[in-house]
């Protein structure tokens, strides 16, 4: 990489690849707040950004979620939790909640490395339909 970027760059980076794992990952699922399948996804946090920098990039914390509940149903988190909770079990939701309001200022290090690692797992997963789900989610 011949110019460093800025952080805020990097973590606007980072979190498209993230979110793009995210849909990656859960391609095969339908949405976790209302359990149905539609055509637009986003990868949308249980905990918020704004909340709680410390788990924007957090696998247990993040979900594919359609746009209609993401966007515009101001209360999808009641289903989220739900699915959730069936998804991950309540130990692991109890354990966002605790830690929902902590604050972490990622460095340019830790940031060019969940774009590295987040990069190569969407690269090297070759389990199911690579080209469905980039025509569909991507
Ligand atoms: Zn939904």
């Amino acid at each position: 990489m011949a110019k460093a970027q800025s952080i805020p760059a990097l973590t606007k980076k980072a979190q498209e690849i993230f979110n793009r794992y995210i849909r990656h990952r859960d391609r095969l699922e339908p949405c976790i707040s209302c359990g149905k399948f539609y055509d637009q996804y986003d990868a949308g946090h249980y905990v918020p950004v704004k909340g709680g920098s410390y788990l924007r990039f957090n696998e247990w914390n993040v979900h594919k979620e359609c746009k209609r509940c993401n966007v515009f149903d101001q209360f999808h988190l009641v289903g989220y939790r739900k699915r959730l909770i069936d998804k991950i079990g309540a130990d692991a939701v109890e354990w966002l909640e605790t830690n929902r309001m902590q604050v972490k200022k990622w460095t340019r290090e830790e940031l060019n490395q969940i774009i590295k690692t987040y990069a190569d797992r969407i690269k090297n997963d070759h389990t199911g339909n690579n080209s469905e789900s980039e025509r569909f989610y991507w």
